[in-house]
């Protein structure tokens, strides 16, 4: 009798701690992180987009997010996902050199782009999963790498051929998983918006279409997880907006005018259209650089800097990948090649650029919107920067403990319910 006593209070012991666990475990939220890249932050009032005003009216809009300097793809998508400034993460551009691994990095190539020596910081994947939850990423820059020794749960290898409703009903799908298998961080990403703002300019009618297009996506993914029943958040954002370039010949200097006359030999330059990059050891060489360059007929189209002379704001240049010397142009003018010059005057093509100062133009600003139930709703807030999104991602699925990061908490934090 005694012993069935005993047997019968270990199994009720037992029931009662794995329904907590239970409990406690489907109560966890879920974080969807979405990425329309090159999506403006006056796109949706512009554009007059419904989905994105149904998620703002439910959740929280900012004015604009802040994207860190440079204000290009990668480094600001890296930026979002370790809450630090491009110059602590290491992906300080696009383009660069790393003098000590003797490399160049580029995103358009898939062996430095998957070697885990450019990315620092901690992102959001392995934190996650640090914290014995599972992470998932349909595309978003640094999740095909093994960073801190692992990889998302679930990722893909960068293909921008897959069409973009696949990704959303991918997502779908992870949510719908077993409760032991399925991600609570999920990212998504999508190109679309970027591709037609390059292409036509931030008022060019396809970018409208390409906005409007996301719009769709947006109400697809929202529409299918309102039919899931689990508390999943929404965090809508972009990398940096779009600023106009019109076809007309100041708008463009070619990188031969830019370094003609100079000695090749005693210098690297990287081109990220929007600023330049010289790399030497051979510092009265680089002054003599800086001079030729402020006496050009274009040289009121740009500014040159060393890196202490660079802007506070910018939190950028203690990086060593970061140019010894550096051309920064200013909104509306691009460095680019002769070819794609008279191409762009030849055919009088509107394009859009960005990896310009947020400072010195709004049109670099991004977006932030968020909605779910650790959301407040219907709140609006000012302009902040993107390294602080990553604390808020944190916070919602009840992560306490932080590495080092650029981002604090308190910034968003009004936001949570
Ligand atoms: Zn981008």
């Amino acid at each position: 009798m005694k012993k069935q006593l005993i047997l019968a209070t270990i199994l009720l012991i037992i029931s009662t701690f794995s329904c907590v666990e239970k409990d406690n475990k489907s109560n966890k939220p879920y974080v969807i992180l979405i990425s329309f890249d090159g999506f403006r932050h006056d796109y949706v009032e512009k554009y007059n987009t419904p989905n994105f005003k149904a998620l703002i009216k439910e959740g929280v809009a900012a004015d604009a997010m802040l994207p860190s300097y440079p204000s290009k793809t990668f480094p600001n998508h890296y930026t979002i996902v370790t809450g630090m400034y491009p110059d602590n993460h290491g992906l300080v551009d696009n383009n660069f050199y790393d003098a000590e691994l003797d490399l160049q990095y580029s995103i358009s190539n898939r062996d430095v782009v998957e070697n885990p020596a450019f990315y620092g910081g901690l992102p959001l994947w392995q934190l996650v999963q640090q914290n014995d939850m599972k992470s998932a990423s349909y595309f978003w820059v640094g999740s095909e790498t093994s960073i801190a020794g692992s990889y998302p749960n679930y990722y893909h290898i960068y293909d921008g051929s897959v069409p973009n409703d696949e990704r959303v009903n991918a997502v779908i799908e992870w949510l719908k998983l077993p409760e032991n298998e399925r991600p609570n961080f999920i990212s998504l990403y999508f190109s679309l918006v970027d591709s037609a703002g390059h292409g036509f300019g931030p008022n060019g009618e396809k970018t409208k279409e390409a906005v409007l297009e996301a719009d769709r996506l947006l109400g697809l993914l929202m529409t299918l997880v309102n039919q899931i029943d689990l508390p999943i958040n929404i965090v809508v954002t972009s990398d940096h907006g779009m600023h106009e370039i019109t076809p007309q010949e100041d708008s463009y200097i070619t990188v031969p005018d830019l370094l003609g006359g100079l000695d090749r030999d005693k210098f690297r330059f990287v081109s990220n259209g929007a600023h330049g990059h010289f790399y030497g050891a051979d510092t009265a060489y680089l002054a003599e650089i800086a001079n030729i360059l402020k006496t050009r007929k274009e040289s009121s189209n740009y500014q040159v800097f060393f890196k202490a002379e660079m802007p506070e704001y910018w939190h950028y240049g203690t990086n060593n990948r970061v140019g010894d010397l550096f051309v920064k142009m200013n909104p509306g003018h691009y460095l680019t090649s002769p070819q794609r010059k008279s191409q762009a005057i030849r055919l009088q093509a509107f394009r859009g650029e960005h990896g310009f100062d947020p400072g010195e133009t709004e049109d670099m600003g991004a977006i932030f919107y968020a909605k779910g139930p650790n959301f407040k709703s219907g709140m609006k807030i000012g302009k902040f920067r993107n390294i602080h999104v990553y604390p808020l991602i944190a916070s919602v699925l009840g992560i306490t403990s932080l590495p080092e990061i650029d981002g604090n908490l308190e910034v968003l934090k009004p936001i949570l319910k």
